[in-house]
């Protein structure tokens, strides 16, 4: 086999320069486009840069500063409200300041002012959460006296109708209307098309597609999937999808809306998400007699061939692909649900795990390369683009991803982001067609589920080091 790669290598290096020449560099490292930063357009819509995203919250920021302190007027004005505003003097410390004290026009306005300023930054800081540069809601006052103001029925109010509010101004209720109207049927039709393709039992393809259509989309409010409510409008603010295998729902978290509309970005998130719901864990995930479930196991590569995708999971394992990779005797809370190899002294079975669901980057793997079967001809059926155009959007389909995401290290049971890029997509043939690119990378292998590639030369990569997983509640 060496002689063989050397004579192939050789034979390579004399091909012409000039037509290598003619390759654009996106066609070999996409991922270093990709996570560039800065704003930027493609034919479907935008990705916007960090300091862009972050200026336009400070705006935000300051004109819920407005409406907060307009509505605090208003209860310091009326006589009716004054042990509101007598108690909220008393605990942030300004009721026998001299300036409160004294009698004079010029000091009672500056006390008043002081107290507005007061409440105002405290409820700031509530509803904006880590928006704001000083996070902590107290910091600087004392909790136990200005708990009496936070649990005031004038204090509550401000905080939910501002709330409320922030809901209505953050939730992008046009792009979950497109994303439900028409992005999500078109990403399902696709998936259910391309399962279509395989070559197995009529029943799987059946049971898959069946999965897929019951998909219900959740809507893009991801408040509730953060279980500290002190955290304010920050949920609504942060990129995040998620697939949930128990309800059979995915979200779309409007953070992502926030600092992107490009149709590449969105498209290949949902497409993601939905295939969560088949990849190599969940698809076994439901009551025992429904759908698919592995047999015999224990022994991963048997296990790995019964899969509906058939070539893929080996294939993705590859060095010359993503490469990917199970941590052993690691557990993630942070996929799914609660497996482990758990056997117990007081003679409780043994329950072993689901298989690939514990520690496995062939999940999300999976996700990521059944997501761009399906991309190239969601873009392909919604937009005429142009190579240029297309170099463009796939550039942007993982931009935030890269930024949110440490390109070079593995996040849990999520690969590198820049391999994610340069490996999965990078390797699908219709969209480097559409880049203009040769069909196939020149180090890269596109996983064909109806191809069977022949074993590796090296030795597959069996462990990486275990990092805890962000989160619960779901799999992003
Ligand atoms: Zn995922």
């Amino acid at each position: 086999m060496k002689t063989k790669s050397v004579f192939i290598t050789m034979f390579l290096s004399v091909a012409p320069i000039a037509a290598q020449a003619q390759v654009p560099p996106i066609c070999n490292d996409l991922a270093r486009i990709s996570c560039a930063p800065g704003t930027h357009k493609d034919a479907t819509g935008e990705v916007i840069s960090s300091s862009t995203f972050q200026k336009k919250m400070a705006d935000y920021a300051e004109k819920s500063r407005g409406r907060i302190e307009e509505r605090f007027k208003k209860y310091l004005d009326d006589p009716e409200k004054s042990y509101f505003k007598d108690q909220a003097l008393a605990a942030f410390g300004l009721k026998k300041s001299p300036q409160c004290l004294s009698e004079s026009s010029e000091d009672q306005k500056s006390c008043n002012d002081n107290l507005l300023d007061a409440l105002t930054t405290l409820t700031q800081r509530q509803i904006m959460g880590s928006m704001m540069p000083m996070a902590g809601i107290t910091q600087g006052m004392n909790l136990k006296e200005i708990s009496y103001v936070m649990h005031s029925h004038e204090y509550q109010t401000v905080v939910s109708d501002l709330s409320q509010q922030g809901r209505v101004d953050l939730l992008d209720a046009k792009m979950e209307k497109k994303i439900q109207d028409r992005i999500f049927p078109d990403i399902k039709a696709l998936i259910a098309q391309r399962i279509g393709q395989l070559s197995i039992p009529d029943a799987q393809k059946k049971f898959m597609i069946g999965k897929i259509k019951g998909i219900r989309f959740d809507g893009s409010d991801c408040s509730d999937m953060t279980p500290n409510a002190t955290q304010g409008l920050s949920p609504l603010l942060t990129p995040n999808a998620f697939y949930n295998p128990t309800k059979n729902i995915f979200k779309y978290c409007s953070g992502f809306s926030q600092q992107s509309n490009s149709e590449f970005q969105i498209a290949m998130v949902i497409a993601h998400e939905l295939s969560h719901s088949i990849d190599p864990c969940f698809i076994g995930y439901g009551p025992q007699d429904l759908g698919f479930k592995y047999q015999n196991k224990g022994a991963t590569e048997k296990l790995e061939k019964q899969f509906p995708f058939r070539n893929v999971i080996s294939c993705l394992r590859r060095s010359d692909s993503i490469g990917a990779k199970k941590a052993a005797g690691t557990f993630f809370a942070g996929y799914g649900h609660s497996h482990g190899a758990v056997g117990s002294s007081d003679g409780t079975k043994r329950v072993e795990p689901e298989p690939f669901c514990d520690a496995d980057q062939i999940t999300e793997s999976f996700s990521d390369w059944l997501a761009m079967e399906i991309l190239p001809s969601y873009i392909e059926k919604n937009h005429k683009l142009d190579q240029r155009q297309y170099q463009d959007g796939y550039a942007n389909a993982y931009r935030m991803l890269c930024w949110q995401m440490d390109p070079n290290n593995p996040v849990g049971v999520h690969p590198n982001a820049a391999e994610r890029i340069n490996k999965i997509v990078l390797s699908q043939p219709k969209a480097r067609g559409q880049m203009g690119c040769p069909e196939r990378h020149s180090e890269i292998v596109y996983c064909d589920s109806e191809v069977e590639l022949p074993a590796e030369n090296e030795q597959r990569g069996t462990e990486y080091p275990a990092i805890p997983a962000p989160g619960a509640g779901g799999t992003q």
